[in-house]
């Protein structure tokens, strides 16, 4: 199967701006919510940093390590959930299994051929392939190529809200 597609160092794909390109293929990109992005990950760094330099060390060091363990992983995957591509199509050749003359394969916004699972976003103004839904938190859509970091995300901060709720437990008894 012969799948052509949309090469070139293009900086921008609907309301995505990328950067960084493999074989033309863009490596990340910022969507058009990105203040919201900004907002969270700047929360999240001040709770971290909060508790890691604060609270944590009256706990002890392995406390102190546990917190800088788990804040890093959640900020690691909330940051590649939302800087890298989550799979812009690029199709300009339909795949062969898919009906030639369903509309529904086609996007004429992006001008490609959709494949199996790909929806076109309003919000980022591009087809997305395995589209799981927009997310306004990580400014872009989750698809593809970014949906087992932003599963991971969410599993860390679950880690990171129960780390805090056992660390300011272990203070309060402390101070008894
Ligand atoms: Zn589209
Ligand atoms: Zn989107």
């Amino acid at each position: 199967m012969e799948i052509e597609c949309r090469k070139g160092l293009r900086k921008s794909f609907g309301h995505l701006k990328c950067f960084g390109f493999i074989g033309g293929d863009p490596l990340f990109c910022i969507g058009p919510h990105w203040p919201f992005f900004i907002c969270l990950f700047s929360f999240l760094l001040i709770t971290g940093l909060f508790f890691i330099c604060f609270i944590s060390p009256s706990i002890g060091s392995s406390n102190t390590i546990t917190g800088v363990s788990v804040f890093c992983f959640l900020l690691i995957n909330f940051l590649m959930a939302a800087l890298i591509n989550p799979g812009i199509e690029m199709r300009t050749v339909r795949d062969e299994d898919l009906e030639p003359d369903d509309p529904d394969n086609f996007c004429s916004i992006c001008e490609v051929y959709k494949s199996y699972k790909t929806e076109h976003c309003d919000d980022c103004g591009v087809c997305i392939q395995e589209y799981d839904h927009h997310c306004p938190w990580t400014g872009k859509c989750i698809g593809g190529g970014n949906v087992n970091f932003f599963y991971c995300f969410l599993f860390g901060l679950l880690v990171c809200f129960l780390y805090c709720i056992v660390t300011l437990a272990m203070t309060a008894q402390e101070k008894k």
